[in-house]
This record gives C-alpha cells, sequence and structure tokens, in this order.
C-alpha cells in the first residue's frame, strides 16, 4: 500500500524559501511541516525574521539542530587524522576541532545542517512518502546539479514559477518582510561568519556588525585554521581600515599603488 504523503518545507528564512513558502500557502498547496535547520550562525535579523514568519502565516516553524553547537566543531570535536595525509604534514596531528570551512570541506553544512535533517526526516520516511520543497530560485538552477538537490522527492517550485531572486525578495518585501535591513546591505545572507563569503561582504559585515565581528576575531584566533587563504580576520580589519584611510585621502582602492602600500602595511603591522 502507498504511504501517506508529507509535505515537508525547507525554509533557511532567506528571501527565496520564505517567498516559496508564502506562495505556496497562498495558492493553498498542502504544507504538512515547515522546516529550518538552526546553525546558531544567523544574523539576528533572520532570527527575528522567522518569528514574524509565523505570525504572518499563522503556523510554528519547526527548528532543528545538532546537539552540539558550531563552536564545539569548530575548536573541540576530536579527529583522528590519519599520519600520512597533506594535512597532517601541513598542521601536524595534534589540533581539535575542524576550524574554518573551506572551498573543498564545508563541514558545517554536513554537520549543521544535512545531517540534523536527515537524522529528522529518517523516521518520519518510514511512515510516509516525504516530499520536501525547497527553495531554489529561476535563476540559481544550476544548483539543481547538486547531489544535495537531486534526492528523491525534492520539488522546486520557484523554479517552476520562474521566480527569480530578485522576485522572491520583492514577492517579501510586498508582503511586509525586510529582514530587518540584510538584503540592503548583503547580496546575499547566509551564516554571517562564513570564510566563504566574498571580500565585499566581509566589508560590510565589518562595517555594520562590529559586535559580530569581534566574535569573529575571537573564534579565529581560537582555532589551527586560517579564516581565507589570503588573510586572517585581524589581517582584514587592518585591510579594511587601510581602505578607508587611503580612500578617504583621495585615492582609488585598486591599482598597484594601493596592493603595494596595503602589502607594506600589513608587513610592518604583522611586524615583519
Ligand atoms: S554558509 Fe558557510 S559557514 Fe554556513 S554552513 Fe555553509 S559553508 Fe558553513
Amino acid at each position: 500500500m502507498d504511504k501517506p504523503k508529507l509535505h515537508v518545507v525547507s525554509c533557511s528564512g532567506g528571501k527565496d524559501s520564505t517567498a516559496m513558502l508564502l506562495r505556496m500557502l497562498e495558492e493553498g498547496m498542502p504544507i504538512d511541516m515547515i522546516l529550518f535547520c538552526d546553525t546558531g550562525l544567523e544574523f539576528p535579523g533572520l532570527y527575528e525574521h522567522l518569528k514574524q514568519l509565523e505570525k504572518y502565516i499563522g503556523r510554528k516553524i519547526t527548528r532543528i539542530s545538532t546537539d552540539k553547537s558550531f563552536e564545539y566543531y569548530f575548536m573541540e570535536h576530536e579527529i583522528k587524522r590519519k599520519r600520512s595525509t597533506a594535512f597532517a604534514e601541513k598542521y601536524g596531528l595534534d589540533h581539535n576541532g575542524y576550524g574554518w570551512a573551506g572551498p573543498k570541506m564545508r563541514w558545517c553544512t554536513e554537520r549543521l545542517k544535512n545531517q540534523p535533517r536527515e537524522q529528522f526526516l529518517r523516521p518520519l520516511r518510514d511512515k510516509y512518502e516525504v516530499i520536501e520543497y525547497v527553495g531554489i530560485a529561476a535563476d540559481e538552477s544550476y544548483r539543481l546539479e547538486r547531489k544535495n538537490n537531486q534526492r528523491d522527492n525534492c520539488v522546486h517550485p520557484l523554479v517552476d514559477w520562474g521566480m527569480t531572486e530578485a522576485d522572491c525578495l520583492q514577492y517579501c518585501y510586498d508582503r511586509g518582510f525586510r529582514w530587518d535591513g540584510l538584503y540592503e546591505i548583503f547580496s546575499r545572507v547566509s551564516c554571517w561568519c562564513c570564510p566563504l563569503q566574498s571580500l565585499e561582504e566581509l566589508r560590510k559585515l565589518y562595517r555594520n556588525f562590529p559586535d559580530l565581528w569581534e566574535k569573529l576575531k575571537y573564534w579565529d584566533s581560537q582555532t589551527w585554521r586560517k579564516f581565507r587563504a589570503d588573510y586572517s580576520v585581524q589581517e582584514l580589519e587592518k585591510r579594511f581600515d587601510f581602505e578607508a584611510e587611503w580612500q578617504n585621502s583621495g585615492k582609488p582602492l585598486k591599482g598597484r599603488a594601493f596592493y603595494s602600500a596595503l602589502k607594506e602595511r600589513l608587513a610592518n603591522e604583522n611586524g615583519e
């Protein structure tokens, strides 16, 4: 006998999944559960948005998370490393914690999002045919090729509706959602501490969220892996301060003169 269907909306709280959820509700599509995987690393404005969203739709959003925090996995988690790996050669063997995510090692996506979601859904799959609704915008359809988005019964209504990222943001703005101005500052909103975001987004984080920046600096001082291949958080801060000085003296933030002066400043401040 066929299992009954369970319609589960994945809601990150960002503009795309919010627009998807709102339109699904407006079109009367079936929704049995709304899931938010909480990494603990969202901007305060996003957590507020989730509360506003719950009020607006009159339904509860189910929050799931790991029993251990990002900080635990980042700094303390014991990892058995093989003697022969390139990692061991570079950093030694006795570092606890995964450290910052890298382009080829997004441990936090796996540990803090994918695993808790799967753990939560696994028992439900025994009883139901779980249909997952994922908010991938029509102009991001390259993401559909990722393995994670090709799971059975994973559907993408925004792609079917042809709703782009800009459409999604407008859709939410039209219904009064503003995320405390986050989308007016950043072009993408995800974990505030993500080392994979662009230099431009990190500059905005530094200028607009000093408290979060201090936390980022603290975390960076507690781990073995540099925040980015080119800069530690401390060095980024020095760079951003230097940029402001350079700009105030009317000079452009590009070209050989800028980069030579920046290199010299960082070397001086690092005592080289
Ligand atoms: S957005 Fe960045 S920090 Fe957050 S889970 Fe993904 S890789 Fe990790």
